[in-house]
């Protein structure tokens, strides 16, 4: 597969444990991107349930043999903007800003519309009087809504370019 394929079905991940911030960035930006975790899996398990789920596999080890059937991208910068802009390259993505925070950074999962009536009970007091919409993961609980930490990371896909 030449280094520019062009994808024709969205993407999905798997990011080695070394890759933990990307991959967070990558469910911010709504992508499918599942964390390996910090427990050392071995590699081998790892790379099977990337080529199982159909996962481009994330690492930063150069020292990974290919995989027939795996599809692995070896990240060679160090930090997170390096790491976003070289699989947005590769891949020839570009994030769509309405899918921004529509997955939850920890746990990956679609969020949930949460209807302001509720969301303002679980929310600080300052955060109820922002006109936003409200969004929950099903996961772990955690409420989302659009504010500083929304507006800083469309700030930072500004400088990068995205
Ligand atoms: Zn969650």
């Amino acid at each position: 597969m030449g280094a520019k394929a062009i994808v024709e079905k969205e993407p999905r991940f798997l990011a080695d444990s070394m890759l933990g911030k990307l991959a967070r960035w990558l469910a911010l930006l709504g992508y499918d991107a599942v964390f390996a975790g910090s427990a050392g899996q071995p590699d081998t398990a790892l790379l099977e349930r990337a080529r199982r789920e159909d996962r481009i596999f994330l690492t930063r080890d150069t020292r990974i043999p290919p995989v027939s059937g795996l599809r692995m991208l070896v990240l060679r910068s160090e930090d997170l903007e390096g790491q976003l802009l070289f699989v947005m390259r590769e891949l020839g993505l570009k994030p769509d800003r309405k899918r921004l925070f529509t997955r939850c950074a920890c746990c990956n999962l679609a969020l949930e519309t949460l209807p302001r009536r509720q969301a303002l009970a679980l929310v600080p007091p300052l955060v109820r009087e922002l006109p936003t919409d409200f969004r929950r993961c099903p996961g772990c609980g955690r409420v989302y809504w659009s504010g500083t930490h929304t507006r800083r990371a469309a700030a930072r896909l500004d400088r990068l370019g995205l």
